[in-house]
């Protein structure tokens, strides 16, 4: 069982109470930490508490450095599993995506996937270049996903509504396509501009309607594409 998964973290509830956990360092998933890590031990990826602590600053802004008793006591490199409610609650860490400490958890019994924040649904992800981010990497995320969950799971996004296998698919095709037209277009040595004026993402026009645009999307592929 799970309560909300945007801005306190990712809630996991049990009959003896409550674990949290956090699938990446960002304030809209780690903004419940300092008041339910009164109560509960907070779970994470290690460069989730790492960013925490130290502060971070990314296209966002600036954030200082998490009170105390906003870090994660428990830390993991590649995976943890919580085993609550008579099932395994798996938390993979999948490095280099939407930052460098995104987890995708499993709820192995109820068959629901939450994937943080490698999965916008239906619209363009952000990508956390600043803080160890790839769009390379976060399609190798979503495409071991796609390769290993279940056909009839249920998927949570990170940002967008519930979703399924195909809604996860459907994503993963627009990152490799939006991808490969940005990374034709820089070996043909277009710039930027040109890109932007050619409209070169046009088919995928409706995933730039919701909190990153097409041309700043654009812009984040081409920076990966001269990389
Ligand atoms: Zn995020």
């Amino acid at each position: 069982m799970f309560a909300s998964s945007r801005l306190y973290g990712l809630i996991v509830l049990s009959r003896k109470g409550f674990h949290l956990v956090n699938t990446h360092y960002h304030g809209d998933h780690t903004g419940g930490n300092e008041i339910f890590g009164k109560e509960a031990p907070i779970i994470a990826h290690e460069n989730v508490r790492k960013r925490l602590a130290s502060g971070s600053k990314n296209l966002g802004g600036e954030t200082p450095p998490a009170p105390k008793g906003a870090l994660p006591v428990i830390t993991f490199n590649d995976r943890a599993s919580l085993h609550v409610n008579g099932e395994e609650i798996r938390a993979v860490h999948f490095p280099h995506g939407h930052t460098d400490g995104d987890s995708v958890i499993y709820f192995t019994q109820s068959n629901v996937v939450h994937m943080g924040d490698d999965f916008f649904n239906g619209m363009y992800p952000f990508v956390d270049i600043d803080n160890g981010g790839s769009v390379k990497g976060m399609l190798a995320a979503v495409d071991n996903v796609l390769s290993t969950m279940p056909d009839d799971a249920k998927v949570i996004p990170g940002h967008g509504p519930l979703s399924d296998k195909a809604g996860l698919r459907a994503f993963a095709e627009v990152l490799r396509g939006t991808s490969n037209a940005v990374a034709k277009a820089v070996a043909a040595g277009k710039t930027l501009d040109q890109m932007k004026a050619e409209k070169i993402l046009a088919q995928w026009d409706s995933w730039g309607k919701g909190f990153i645009k097409t041309d700043a999307w654009l812009a984040t592929l081409a920076g990966e594409a001269k990389k």
